[in-house]
């Protein structure tokens, strides 16, 4: 049978049986007529295939990825085993009963966020940052309209992820930016002239989107609930300081967690993710459902919370995520602070390598993560943030986040983690160095790079413009 499948060249992959199967019982009407067009390669090539496709993809299992902002770590395997375990394997609405060991996981799980935020109450439920975010706002729309107050305004700092004035419009809320100091911080003054009864709550990342702590986070706190407002902490930054601080303390009301950031579980192309939310005591009862609970013999899943806004996800969540993040907690156990140890040090020790090469608008100590602008090479070259990023393509390594936060020109983020060792991170050192030597004594390599990859430099104007989205194939 001919098919429009290049690779096929009518080898049989897989033995049928010759059984004649009584398909009588089933409509006329639903039974195919015309034969599949399925691809027919023997095994051996449908394998060739999928790692040749794999190979073209990169990974942290192939080189360095210091994508900033996304907590590229490394996925331990063991992880997989375990999220893999047939027990595991069940179905959402098994009974109670039969399904006590993945109950006490999430359990369990609740109870060491719980302590590792200082918070109170939790929902594993959502399954991204963003969607733990639109979660968090939704509690804090609805525990406004139960007290009766009419507050319309969420605050959001300029140096924050796309993701905060999204999701707080998307719970009903209007957004009011506030501009960043010199330092790369809240500007308080700036925080007090917006401040009024209109307020519902301001959304802060700490550290920030440009690596920093946000020093005056007290005052902050401070000033929120002397107005009667809300504090959000969008936890994606959270691997900067898990087991040194958290939000409790720092004087937050509901936090986000990005289980595929902090807590090892593998993300990019789109999840699946876990993005638990955790609230302060009087938010408890706006939590989605269902919780899980323990009386002490039994661990059930509870429903009746009093003002819950509702389910925000089928079922309990993206389980496997759930199990790969608790096996990573109990892996580190009180050692999960070394990982937030590690990841600090090896931003600075980039960051302090790196700034003589590439501009660095901030020059404080940083977080997990700093930025880099390109702006010098571009000024001086011609050669963009967007060449370097390629360019590093050719050095074995993921591309850094690019320009963003938006609030630095030409931004080049980079977040290292805590997997990589000094010989890597000297590796990746020199790759920069070279990069930014070629710059100035032969910017055309840069500018036409990569030079290595399975796709080399696209067009991205056109690209955007008018995308290719059909694949055609080529004559043999
Ligand atoms: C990644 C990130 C988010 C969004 O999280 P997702 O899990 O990607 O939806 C929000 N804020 C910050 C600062 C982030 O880095």
């Amino acid at each position: 049978m001919k098919t429009i499948f290049e690779k096929s060249n009518g080898t049989d992959g897989i033995n049928l049986t010759d059984e004649k199967i009584n398909l009588d019982f089933l409509p006329q009407e639903f039974l195919r007529t015309k034969e599949l067009g399925l691809p027919q390669v023997s095994e051996l090539e449908v394998m060739r295939h999928y790692k040749e496709l794999s190979d073209m993809n990169f990974c942290i299992e192939k080189g360095f990825y210091p994508l900033g902002s996304c907590t590229m770590k490394y996925n331990p395997k063991v992880n997989e085993f375990l999220a893999s375990l047939e027990g595991f394997n069940i179905h959402p609405n098994v009974d109670e009963d039969m399904a006590q060991g993945s109950l006490k996981l999430m359990y369990n799980l609740q109870k060491e966020l719980l302590e590792i935020t200082g918070m109170d109450a939790i929902t594993l439920q959502p399954s991204a940052g963003a969607h733990g975010e639109m979660t968090g706002m939704m509690i804090i729309k609805k525990y406004f309209d139960t007290i009766d107050q009419k507050r319309t305004k969420v605050i959001i700092p300029d140096s924050a992820h796309g993701t905060n004035p999204a999701s707080a419009k998307m719970a009903g809320f209007d957004i009011v930016e506030i501009k960043s100091n010199a330092n790369g911080q809240v500007d308080l003054d700036a925080l007090k002239a917006v401040l009024n009864e209109d307020v519902a709550a301001i959304m802060l990342t700490n550290p920030n989107t440009l690596g920093i702590f946000e020093e005056q986070v007290e005052e902050i706190s401070k000033l929120m609930h002397a107005n009667g407002s809300l504090l959000y902490y969008d936890g994606a930054n959270f691997n900067a300081i898990m087991g040194y601080t958290n939000p409790k303390k720092m004087g937050f009301d509901v936090v986000h967690l990005n289980l595929h950031k902090t807590f090892s579980t593998p993300h990019g192309g789109g999840g699946p993710g876990a993005g638990p939310v955790a609230v302060v005591d009087k938010l408890k009862e706006f939590l989605p459902v269902p919780i899980v609970e323990f009386d002490g013999k039994k661990y059930f899943k509870k429903y009746d919370l009093k003002y819950s806004i509702g389910n925000v996800k089928s079922f309990y969540g993206n389980f496997s995520v759930l199990v790969k993040a608790y096996a990573y907690i109990l892996m580190l156990g009180k050692n999960l602070k070394n990982a937030s140890e590690n990841a600090v040090l090896n931003a600075n020790y980039l960051k302090e390598k790196l700034k003589k090469y590439y501009e660095l608008p901030y020059d404080e100590p940083c977080m997990h993560e700093f930025v880099l602008s390109g702006e010098k090479q571009k000024h001086e070259s011609g050669v963009s943030t967007l060449n370097i990023a390629k360019a590093l393509m050719d050095g074995n390594t993921h591309p850094p986040t690019v320009y963003f936060p938006l609030i630095v020109h030409e931004a080049i983020m980079i977040e290292p983690t805590e997997s990589e060792q000094k010989e890597k991170l000297d590796e990746f050192i020199n790759t920069m160095i070279e990069i930014a030597n070629e710059a100035k004594i032969n910017p055309e390599k840069i500018l036409s790079a990569p030079h290595t990859t399975p796709v080399k430099k696209i067009d991205e104007v056109t690209a955007a413009r008018h995308p290719d989205l059909k694949y055609t194939i080529k004559e043999k």
